[in-house]
């Protein structure tokens, strides 16, 4: 029942996406940047990107003072830098393709708050500012007067001192989301949503993979000369070996708060927690370390430990001079491994994997996506 036209327009590329996050959007985006004449299509399994995309706090973060020396301590120098530059240079790419206005990015700044178990992070201020200079060109992080977390109306008990980040930004998750998805289009992308791909086959160089068609009992047969699997936390239901663990993490906002002191995005507990201001409420979300088996999942839900620790570090950590209604909570499915760095790899042939983004994919998917499409591209040559 697939008539002429259809055949003609709408089922064989050159390359199809599975995935439509940021990742996905961005790799797409990149293919046509590079080669316009490429026909490139998006497949998504849920109406909205359904992973972390759209449910994500919008921190455009290269990452917080602790978060490096962290990283230092599991991956090498040399990877850990790298990390930082791929950040950059994917915020920049982000910033740069749908503009500060449209996705609301600003700069109001970004606060690491240390506990008194944490001050050592301190001492290690001057080695990452010279550390990274190279790479940021600025003075990374400052260290706040104390006085700080009392001008911002925080627990001042439980926080005890302030490291801004000089080089990160936040911005809007949706219209962020949405702009990409638009910029995609006007590209020249196919986006089709509401497609789970499951089954792919490879024959003579072309591969070809089936999507249940809700208006009739035969299935939509694509195909595609290559693949890039987007697929972030659920890589492994379609390629088994993919080396990716999920790790679902919670959100919740308030309502509008009158008198609110606190603008910026801030992080604490290792990163472990993080908050920002967004239209005048609080946006708080994390606690995924209370329950790491738990949230070790690919299914939304709520997880009401952590959903109950968040509110009480709200009221007594972040907001204890404020009332506040929480409005919203949500899930969203992230992406982990043995470390941070994600995974760029071919997962067969003409199969080529960009996934395991972690808390970051932010500022990195731009890029993650840029790298994809050079692989697709060199191999097509
Ligand atoms: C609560 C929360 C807060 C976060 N906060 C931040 C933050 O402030 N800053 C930051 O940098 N990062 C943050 N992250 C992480 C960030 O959102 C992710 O790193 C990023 O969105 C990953 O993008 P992605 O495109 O690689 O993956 P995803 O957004 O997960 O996209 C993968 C897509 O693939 C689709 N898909 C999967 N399987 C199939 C299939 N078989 N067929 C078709 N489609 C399929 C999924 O539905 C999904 O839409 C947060 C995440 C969460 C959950």
């Amino acid at each position: 029942m697939i008539s002429y036209w259809e055949k003609q327009s709408f089922l064989s590329f050159d390359v199809a996406i599975i995935g439509a996050g940021i990742t996905g959007l961005s790799a797409a985006i990149s293919l046509k940047e590079k080669q316009p004449n490429l026909s490139v299509a998006v497949f998504e399994r849920g109406i909205l990107p359904s992973g972390a995309s759209t449910k994500n706090a919008g921190f455009a973060c290269i990452g917080s003072a602790g978060e490096i020396l962290s990283d230092l301590s599991t991956i090498d120098t040399e990877k850990a830098l790298q990390l930082v530059q791929l950040r950059l240079e994917g915020l920049q790419l982000l910033r740069n393709r749908l503009g500060d206005k449209n996705i609301r990015y600003r700069e109001n700044g970004s606060f690491e708050l240390l506990n008194k178990n944490e001050l050592d992070v301190l001492d290690k201020i001057e080695y990452l500012n010279n550390l990274l200079k190279p790479i940021t060109k600025k003075q990374t992080y400052s260290i706040q007067k104390e006085e700080a977390v009392n001008n911002l109306g925080l627990n001042k008990n439980y926080f005890k001192a302030i490291v801004q980040n000089n080089c990160e930004g936040e911005l809007h998750t949706g219209e962020m989301m949405k702009s990409l998805y638009l910029f995609a289009i006007q590209k020249g992308v196919q986006v089709f949503t509401g497609c789970n791909v499951q089954q792919i086959e490879s024959k003579n160089n072309t591969i070809s993979f089936s999507v249940s068609n809700p208006v009739h009992q035969n299935d939509f047969k694509f195909s595609a000369r290559k693949i890039i699997a987007a697929t972030n936390a659920f890589t492994n239901s379609i390629f088994p070996n993919a080396e990716v663990k999920p790790g679902r993490g919670l959100a919740v906002v308030t309502k509008p708060i009158s008198n609110l002191k606190l603008k910026g995005i801030f992080h604490f507990d290792e990163g472990f927690y993080y908050f920002r201001e967004i239209d005048n409420r609080i946006l708080f979300g994390g606690g995924r370390n209370l329950d790491f088996e738990g949230e070790t999942t690919t299914e939304f839900g709520i997880n009401s430990i952590i959903l109950n620790d968040l509110l009480h570090k709200l009221k007594n950590d972040i907001l204890p001079e404020n009332n506040f209604e929480i409005d919203l909570y949500w899930s969203g499915i992230m992406a982990f491994g043995k470390d941070k760095f994600p995974h760029f790899k071919w997962l067969e042939k003409n199969i080529f994997g960009v996934y395991k983004m972690g808390g970051m994919g932010v500022a990195i998917g731009s890029k993650a996506g840029e790298i994809a499409a050079q692989e697709i591209i060199n191999s097509l040559t």
